[in-house]
Order: C-alpha cells, then sequence, then structure tokens
C-alpha cells in the first residue's frame, strides 16, 4: 500500500526518481554501481554537467551565476555566505523570520555587522514582516523565503535596492522567480530537490575573491567555482538524485508546472482546515506556506487520536515541529495531490468521529 510522505525532510522524492537511483546503486552505465565510480570519470562529469545545466535552465539563470553542489548543509551556508562577501566592516540586513534566520543571524554576526531589519518573534514567528526599510549601505540583504517550521512563505520576491540573498531550502523550484537581484540562493538538497548529503549553492561571479581575510579553502566560493564542484570529492550519489529529480521536474512542466501543482494542494489542504470547525492554521492566512502546512486541533487532547487515525491511512510524518506543537503537512514538488486528498479525506473522517 502507498504510503504518503508528508515528512518536512529528508522529505518526498518522486517514485520515478527513487526506481531509477536503485538501478543505479546497483549498476551505472559501465557496469559499475555509480556510486563505485571516480569523480574523475566521464560518466560522473556528465551527471555533473547536466545537474548543473537543468537548474541554470529551469530557474533561468545566465552566465553570471555559477551553481554549486556543496556540502555542509543549508547550515554551513549561514556562515560561508558572509565569510565570503561580507567584509568585516561592512553591514548585512537579515529579516528574522524563525529558527534558520536566527540561526544564519548568529553566524553573520562571526564576520561582520548585522542589522536585523525586521522580525517576526513577536508573534512565534507566524508571519512574514513586511513594510521595513533596506538601509541603500547594506552588503547585502538576507532572507528566508520558506520557513520550513513554523510553515509562513514570502509569497513573492519584490525589487529592492541591495543585493539579496536567500534560504530557499524548503522552496527552491516550488515556483518562478527572478533570480538575477541575487548575489546568493542556497538550499540543502533534502527537502525538495533530492537526498541529503548535497547543498545547493547558487552564487554571482562577480561577488567572490573580493575579500581581505583569509579563508580556508574549501569554505571559499572560488575553489568551487574554478573546479566546477569538483576541487575535491563532491557527494556524487546525491548529485545524481538531484539531476534526476531534475529531469523529471522539467517532464513536469519546470517551476511554472510545481507553481500550479503546489498551489492546487495548498488550496485543497488550507481549504479544509479552514471549513472543518475541529482545525485552525497557525499562521497569518497571506503568509501560508505551500510546503509546510502548520495546524491544529482545537482541542489538543484529541492530537493522538487525529495521528493515529492519520498512520492507519498511511499518512507519515505530520506530527508538528516541537516548537509548534499540533501538525505539519509538508507538501513538495513530488507529493502527488491524491496524498493530500487521502489526508483530507482523514480530517472529514475525524470530524465525523469528533465533531
Ligand atoms: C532544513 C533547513 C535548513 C537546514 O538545512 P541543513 O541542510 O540541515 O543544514 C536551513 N534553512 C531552512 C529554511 C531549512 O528548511
Amino acid at each position: 500500500m502507498k504510503v504518503h510522505n508528508f515528512f518536512a525532510g529528508p522529505a518526498i522524492l518522486p517514485q520515478e526518481v527513487l526506481v531509477e537511483a536503485s538501478s543505479s546503486a546497483l549498476r551505472y552505465q559501465n557496469g559499475l554501481s555509480l556510486m563505485e565510480m571516480s569523480h574523475r570519470s566521464k560518466p560522473i562529469a556528465d551527471v555533473f554537467e547536466e545537474a548543473e545545466s537543468l537548474i541554470a535552465e529551469l530557474l533561468g539563470i545566465g552566465d553570471e551565476h555559477k551553481v554549486l553542489f556543496l556540502t555542509g548543509g543549508a547550515s554551513s551556508q549561514f556562515y560561508m555566505i558572509p565569510m565570503n562577501i561580507l567584509g568585516a566592516d561592512q553591514t548585512a540586513g537579515y529579516i528574522d523570520t524563525g529558527t534558520w534566520s536566527t540561526k544564519a543571524i548568529k553566524e553573520a554576526k562571526l564576520f561582520g555587522k548585522v542589522e536585523v531589519l525586521a522580525s517576526s518573534k513577536d508573534k512565534n514567528f507566524t508571519y512574514i514582516p513586511k513594510d521595513y526599510l533596506i538601509p541603500d549601505h547594506l552588503r547585502y540583504l538576507h532572507i528566508t523565503s520558506n520557513n520550513t517550521i513554523v510553515g509562513t512563505q514570502m509569497s513573492k520576491f519584490d525589487k529592492v535596492n541591495v543585493p539579496l540573498v536567500c534560504d530557499m531550502s524548503s522552496d527552491i523550484f516550488s515556483r518562478a522567480f527572478d533570480a538575477s537581484q541575487f548575489d546568493v540562493i542556497y538550499a540543502g538538497a533534502q527537502k525538495n530537490l533530492g537526498p541529503s548529503g548535497v547543498t545547493l549553492a547558487i552564487v554571482k561571479k562577480d561577488v567572490v575573491g573580493k575579500m581581505e581575510r583569509d579563508i580556508p579553502t574549501m569554505l571559499n566560493y572560488e575553489t568551487h567555482i574554478k573546479k566546477d564542484s569538483m576541487f575535491n570529492t563532491p557527494p556524487t550519489f546525491p548529485v545524481y538524485v538531484c539531476l534526476l529529480t531534475l529531469r523529471w521536474l522539467k517532464a513536469n512542466g519546470g517551476v511554472a508546472g510545481m507553481e500550479k501543482r503546489n498551489q492546487a494542494k495548498a488550496d485543497l489542504l488550507y481549504g479544509e482546515i479552514d471549513r472543518n470547525p475541529l482545525f485552525y492554521g497557525t499562521t497569518a492566512v497571506e503568509d501560508r506556506s505551500k510546503m509546510n502546512v502548520c495546524f491544529l486541533l482545537n482541542d489538543d487532547q484529541h492530537n493522538d487520536a487525529f495521528l493515529a487515525m492519520a498512520t492507519e491511512a498511511n499518512c507519515v510524518g505530520i506530527k508538528g515541529h516541537r516548537s509548534v506543537g499540533g501538525f505539519r503537512a509538508s507538501t513538495y514538488n513530488a507529493m502527488d495531490i491524491n496524498s493530500v486528498q487521502v489526508l483530507v479525506d482523514v480530517m472529514k473522517r475525524f470530524e465525523e468521529k469528533y465533531g
């Protein structure tokens, strides 16, 4: 029976991708497992080249940016970005929208000055701050496009007066956007792109190589740009699985196709949360995430009963993050709307029983 995977990350991957990855794990092209092959071999070089060019194609990225496959997770980008592009006497602006941006702020302070321009901490990060001023002197403005834990998302990226840096870990490739105004876009792969173990960074080439500080070779974007992500042994198998996901994405309408798909799933699930008198959404309606849908029961004594009912319907991973409680259903690109319908049906049955 099909399992409906609502986990926040590592998360659902398209079934076709898993099937092909399994086969390549055993035998790839020349008879070796893909995992056994040298990163200097032609087949692996081809994997990296195609993955890089598909990312550029799907996001509409031109020559001014470089696509990098790194390690260390999005968490390592929290320090790698200021280390590479924020001078000790320069100031970066940060918007504090939850756990991840709070961590990014902490790391940036190790390298330069930080101004937190806005925060939604006053309401447990349940909304996206708006209408803040962005001083012209900022080296960059750091934003988090989708807040995986609390379930808020920036509905769009406004044009701003300074370069943007964005943590897109949990919504990259989920919608169309203009990448040109970003100095750095980064994402751990394990939410919406592939398995854990690889981190995507899209870096504007002309922003690197300008720091006075000494940067360790492995932490220097320049190293990885020059060596096409092959300075040392990269995570070959995770990048390969990303490539399979990217091919799947393209075959399913690219980011525009995903945007439609994700909108339909969000409409269905939030529609039920708003309709069903037993449940309520936890975030400001206009800032609701289309990737991580957080909701609570009015009567939280029934939490376990609802979880049990969902589990019985093979819906897994809907327990909310410990900082929010209740439930969180992650509906990343690879999730089919039929799986969301299964969860909605559980909510309706739950209403019949407990309403
Ligand atoms: C999961 C996540 C992170 C942390 O990613 P790691 O790859 O585990 O370091 C950072 N930011 C956001 C928005 C996330 O969802």
